[in-house]
């Protein structure tokens, strides 16, 4: 079955902010925060750096056709390295862009910029590390709405990753005002629904959002919120529950390499879809690994 990425990571260093401190690259997988030693990925990533050499390794490895690089303010920007890794790799990769939001009007220009040059696409919202200075943020704060108005415009594709009840509630707003936009729910809801926290509602929330003509949702990482080891039945759990609700047509697969390395392999990623999810049959199952993303993102 032919399988696209919809959400990896790659950057040459980490050097953003993360609950108030700075983070940086240190050796063997690990990285500071403030003053403390964090192994945020396997320690085989010696440099503690993502390339796209080692990710197009991982997928040629495991059977993976195409992957979407996703930005997060967590590891800075990375506009340039994945606009390089682009032009090195075009038939394999494709690069989600990202601004300083909080700029309003100016980040806005800077999007159209970004555009117009047809290298990148889309933008991501990663609510905590987006706000991270700004806390009390909100998505549908008057201050975002020129990138809202950009987006639409150009026909470009948001990804939310939500920590916040109240982002499901702007998200509802969002996908109604902006019918040019199509968004993508990072990790099923994410912290907005899994963190322990939450009220089981959220997830129902989200459901219902997915039932929406432009929200759609990876599959990622969902296992790190219900600290369970592969074959992840609670997550398996989740992925059914959305299928069974929304369809096949609304969901894509996604590692959310190389983080996702410290709970399983590839091939386990690939697998808590691909088998683990007995309830989908294999013809929906290639909407989900292939067919949704390739016809959202890779049409051109
Ligand atoms: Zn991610």
């Amino acid at each position: 079955m032919k399988i696209i990425d919809s959400h990896v990571h790659i950057y040459e260093k980490i050097a953003g902010i993360t609950q108030g401190q700075p983070i940086a690259s240190k050796t063997l997988g690990q990285v500071m925060i403030g003053n403390k030693e964090v192994q945020f990925l396997p320690p085989s990533f010696e440099r503690t750096c993502s390339t796209a050499e080692v990710l197009i390794a991982y997928m040629n490895w495991c059977g993976i056709d195409k992957g979407i690089l996703m930005p997060n303010p967590l590891y800075g920007y990375q506009n340039y390295y994945f606009m390089e890794s682009i032009k090195k790799y075009p038939d394999r990769l494709k690069g989600v862009a990202l601004v300083d939001v909080m700029k309003g009007k100016k980040a806005a220009e800077e999007l159209a910029d970004i555009y117009d040059k047809g290298i990148l696409f889309g933008l991501k919202i990663e609510v905590d590390s987006t706000f991270q200075c700004a806390p009390d943020t909100r998505l549908i704060d008057k201050k975002l709405d020129s990138v809202w108005d950009c987006c639409n415009q150009y026909h470009q594709p948001v990804f939310v990753h939500m920590f916040r009840t109240e982002d499901i509630d702007d998200l509802e707003k969002l996908s109604e005002f902006y019918p040019n936009i199509t968004y993508v729910i990072c990790h099923m809801g994410a912290d907005a629904c899994f963190k322990a926290e939450m009220p089981d509602t959220n997830y129902e929330r989200v459901l219902n959002l997915l039932k929406k003509k432009n929200i759609y949702a990876d599959t990622s990482t969902v296992p790190v919120y219900f600290e369970e080891e592969y074959p992840w039945l609670s997550s398996v759990k989740i992925i059914e529950k959305a299928y069974q609700t929304v369809g096949a047509e609304k969901l894509m697969w996604a590692s959310d390499y190389p983080g996702m390395l410290n709970h399983g392999t590839m091939k386990e990623l690939i697998n808590l879809v691909l088998n683990g999810c007995k309830k989908i049959p294999g013809s929906q199952k290639e909407k989900i690994m292939y067919e949704n993303a390739r016809r959202l993102f890779f049409a051109d």
